[in-house]
């Protein structure tokens, strides 16, 4: 099947379903056992994720495991298993947990989510793990990172805020060849514009949150691990309680269906707002993987399908920290955290600890939505007045 064709069916199974198009929601602790025999039989396969040999609410209902069969299908052959958490950062963190110890070494990219940064910096090191930064310009390099004790890495692409990508498969090779387990948050990509099991990756993330939700209605993560990596994961997981409720992963579930369509719409947006961004005097410069111009974009057009909605603007020096009367100017823009939703958002991009310069005083970071982008471009041309007083 196609992706498109994914999107719709994968996971579903109507004829379970009482015949309706989709799952039902089930909200769930207690699960009734036939009889003694079939609670030992269930008890035996208490961790199979056999669907109907579910023993406990905590081990997902039918309607998890269709959207885990989904993203399973998304990510490709290599994909062997998937599990959602309450938040995007949930799903980053609990594999760190999952595969490090202490006197370990973990590899992180400089440019990852800043939550995920601090987890590395005070919890990991807590735990006695030796936590490392590499820039992502890395690529094959990385083995000069490795050491003997070196279990993990952790990649981002594009990084939060800088928009830098890394070279996946150059990294992902060179993990491979030193036992390093890999592992991406791949959010902004989404599933269909970036495979990364498929170049080498081990662990897949995703804050669902973003894209896959789609409609700023919940917070979710998920991981897709591979054949090597998941029996671990999936311990780790049941060990330390990782649930999500039905009624999320219902709608999780509801907004993977659309998220080709959504992706594309707001993607084209996207380019026709970029595409006027650069003609404005205001602008230095425009983050976006999928210009010709950016730094990144070799390695974009060599490993990526398509890009999405989320850019980052950095205007000219003399508008440094001269932003906010454009920036609460907005009508139809949003001013609000995360992305991947149908609504527009624009924030101020905020200074993280990474170690590659980047102009936060005078930048922003805008998601495109689903709103017809001549309207957004009119709402950014008469917020952009607030920039001219000065
Ligand atoms: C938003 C985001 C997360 C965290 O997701 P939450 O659901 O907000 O916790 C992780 N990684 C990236 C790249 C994100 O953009």
């Amino acid at each position: 099947m196609r992706e498109e064709t994914l999107l719709v069916h994968a996971g579903r199974h109507i004829s379970d379903d009482y015949d309706f198009v989709n799952p039902p929601v089930i909200r769930a602790s207690t699960v009734l056992h036939k009889s003694a025999e079939d609670m030992l039989n269930r008890a035996m396969h208490e961790r199979d994720m056999i669907e109907d040999k579910i023993p406990y609410g905590t081990y997902g209902s039918p309607t998890h495991h269709a959207f885990y069969k989904a993203l399973c299908a998304l990510e490709g052959p290599k994909a062997k298993g998937a599990w959602a958490f309450p938040s995007g950062l949930a799903a980053c963190t609990i594999p760190l947990l999952a595969f490090l110890k202490s006197g370990d070494h973990a590899l992180f990219i400089d440019t990852i989510y800043g939550p995920t940064r601090e987890f590395a910096e005070e919890i990991l090191k807590r735990m006695g793990v030796e936590v490392e930064f590499f820039p992502p310009s890395v690529a094959e390099n990385i083995a000069s990172y490795f050491k003997p004790n070196t279990t993990l890495l952790m990649m981002e692409t594009p990084g939060s805020h800088s928009f830098e990508m890394p070279d996946v498969p150059a990294i992902a090779k060179a993990c491979r060849e030193h036992h390093v387990i890999s592992v991406i948050d791949n959010t902004w990509a989404t599933p269909l514009y970036f495979k990364p099991l498929e170049v080498g990756v081990d662990v897949v993330i995703h804050a669902a949150t973003k894209y896959i939700g789609g409609h700023s209605d919940l917070t979710m993560g998920v991981v897709i691990c591979n054949e090597e990596t998941w029996p671990r994961a999936y311990r780790t997981i049941v060990q330390t309680g990782q649930t999500t409720g039905c009624d999320d992963i219902y709608l999780a579930y509801r907004g993977l269906h659309s998220m080709g369509v959504r992706v594309k719409a707001s993607t084209e947006s996207a380019k026709k707002i970029v595409d006027w961004l650069l003609t404005r005097d205001e602008v230095e410069r425009v983050l976006w993987p999928a210009l010709p111009t950016d730094p990144s974009y070799p390695i974009w057009k060599r490993d990526f399908k398509g890009a999405t909605s989320l850019f980052g603007v950095v205007f000219k020096e003399q508008y440094a920290n001269q932003l906010a009367p454009m920036i609460d100017a907005l009508k139809i823009f949003g001013r609000g955290y995360s992305w991947g939703g149908y609504e527009s958002l624009l924030i101020q991009s905020y200074g993280t600890r990474n170690q590659t310069p980047v102009p936060f005083e005078r930048m922003v970071r805008i998601a495109v939505g689903l709103e017809n982008p001549d309207d957004l471009i009119d709402d950014l041309r008469q917020a952009f007045e607030k920039l001219r007083i000065r």
